[in-house]
């Protein structure tokens, strides 16, 4: 594919190390565009072995002295840079859009998510307080304490270029680490702003770097002998990899995948608010979002009313570029080869007999510049179906008709993901059985993305997340620490000895 000429200028983006900014060596650099445009905005360094073994070093020698700072003192640097979130706000939230294309509305949202977790972790010196248990035997006193656990590497999406990264580095740097983050060489600009915004609230050289790059460069960090944890959300084969890999050199890995999201409607539902919630849930951020409803499943004779009002509100949604502040409700998708992808499956569902109900592939002809593709429904899918099991991230909804709720929670039982579900009903047994019975770690009753905010963990379960302390919330606090216990007994001195029986008279 030959780039569009753009009349944007082109920057070479550079590495954040030991505190500087400093432009790679890399051979290789990759292009960065606005996917509303399909014009190149700018590049990013592809950085090798060499150059994460410099940026792993330097932010190994920042954590002595860095882990050695009060943690209150940590967390005031934290909330500094949350004002400093909050005074750039628009800036934060424009810069993603131009790389990422969600419209500035779901960008503001999502930097809103990411500075609720430099709330959360601003709180985080009551979180990683010990415990103490005295004359656990005679005279002797047992404790545990908190301790960082080192360098920590961050890989991250690029559906949600600023929040993924605020869900790790905030938390490992208020526990006493060092960090690394190498973000999705697709939306490296946040990442950097991100970095600038952090060296502003004053925090020592080294404690955070930026690597930018792709697979060496991952590779690099998964076996560097320097790091001690990695966090990693992305697709489900990578996250894989990155778990296995990092486990066997040693690392602590917590690793989110891909996701396949069900969105069961019962028949006594509230069809108009499950039909807005469905059409939020599977279009919004143009399906390019982990906890996406991808599949609905409605139960009985409500199938056909439901298909109905969600065409009909789709087909009003208005697609198109999100840079020029113009009044869309969904974006392009991030890459012209992901934009392909996504339509492909449109030809593959049809192919396998389901009923394309609504082809978003129509709008094209009119964005041919931009990433588009519109809200797309696919009904009559059956569980066999690739569109029924696939992760396709982009605005499509495949319609799965079930006989009864049974049935419907049955769909998942050896479903290979498990990130979220939800479930519309209004009656109280039936969400229930489905939040004890449906096989996935984020349940929404009522609720069309039941993504859990900062004080929660971020709890995927089966291909949908490797490891075992989840991301966000306090398992994240007890992922970027470890402990240490210790065993307390003091002898009495010859001084001393006269003391403890007195002690004992007085009681
Ligand atoms: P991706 O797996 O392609 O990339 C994620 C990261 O891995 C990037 O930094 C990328 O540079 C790196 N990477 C890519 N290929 C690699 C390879 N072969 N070896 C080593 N590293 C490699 O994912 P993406 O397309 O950027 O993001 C979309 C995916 O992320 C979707 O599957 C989505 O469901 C998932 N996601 C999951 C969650 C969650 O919490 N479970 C949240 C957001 C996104």
């Amino acid at each position: 594919m030959s780039i569009a000429t753009s009349t944007e200028s082109v920057q070479k983006l550079p590495i954040l190390c030991g505190g500087q900014w400093v432009q790679s060596a890399a051979q290789r650099w990759g292009d960065v565009f606005n996917p509303s445009r399909g014009t190149r905005i700018a590049q990013v360094p592809l950085c090798n072995a060499q150059e994460v073994d410099r940026v792993v070093r330097a932010a190994a020698a920042a954590l002595d002295s860095w882990a050695d700072v009060p943690v209150v003192e940590r967390a005031r640097v934290i909330f500094k840079f949350r004002q400093i979130c909050l005074e750039r706000f628009e800036d934060l939230a424009k810069c993603l859009t131009r790389e990422h294309g969600k419209t500035l509305a779901e960008a503001r949202a999502s930097v809103q998510r990411g500075i609720e977790v430099l709330e959360f972790a601003c709180g985080i010196p009551s979180l990683i307080m010990g415990s103490t248990l005295p004359n656990i035997a005679r005279n002797v006193d047992s404790e545990t304490t908190r301790h960082p656990v080192g360098v920590c590497v961050g890989i991250t999406p690029f559906n949600f270029p600023v929040m993924v990264p605020l869900w790790m580095f905030p938390i490992a740097l208020v526990c006493g680490n060092t960090f690394v983050l190498k973000p999705s060489e697709r939306v490296p600009q946040s990442a950097n702003l991100l970095g600038e915004l952090l060296i502003e609230a004053g925090l020592p050289p080294g404690v955070f770097s930026i690597v930018h790059g792709d697979k060496p460069c991952v590779d690099a960090l998964l076996t560097h002998p320097q790091v001690a944890a990695i966090s990693f959300v992305g697709s489900t084969s990578i996250a894989q990899y990155v778990y296995e890999t990092g486990a066997k050199h040693g690392k602590r890995v917590q690793s989110a995948g891909g996701a396949k999201n069900h969105l069961i409607v019962a028949p006594d539902a509230d069809l108009d608010q499950a039909a807005a919630a469905i059409q939020a849930s599977a279009f919004g951020c143009a399906g390019e979002r982990c906890m996406a409803g991808s599949v609905a499943v409605p139960v009985g004779a409500i199938a056909q009313p439901l298909v109905d009002r969600l065409v009909k509100s789709a087909e009003k949604m208005k697609t198109g570029p999100t840079d020029a502040g113009d009044a869309v409700d969904m974006g392009p998708l991030i890459t012209r080869q992901h934009q392909q992808r996504v339509a492909g499956y449109l030809d593959i569902a049809a192919g396998e007999g389901a009923t394309v109900a609504l082809d978003g592939r129509e709008i094209n002809a009119a964005r041919s510049d931009g990433f588009f593709i519109g809200p797309s429904v696919v009904d009559r899918v059956t569980k066999p179906m690739r569109v029924a099991n696939e992760e396709i991230f982009g605005p499509v909804l495949s319609v799965l008709r079930v006989d009864d709720v049974s049935e419907a929670i049955a769909v998942a039982r050896d479903f290979p993901y498990g990130n979220g579900a939800s479930i519309f009903t209004n009656s109280g047994w039936i969400a229930r059985e489905f939040k004890m019975r449906f096989n996935a770690g984020m349940i929404g009753i009522n609720i069309g993305v039941p993504a859990p905010m900062a004080w929660f963990p971020f709890t995927g379960w089966n291909k949908s997340f490797f490891g075992d302390l989840h991301i966000q919330g306090l398992e994240a606090v007890h992922f970027y620490t470890r402990q240490k216990t210790v065993m307390t007994r003091w002898f009495a001195s010859a001084d001393d000895s006269h003391h403890d029986p007195v002690w004992r008279q007085n009681k």
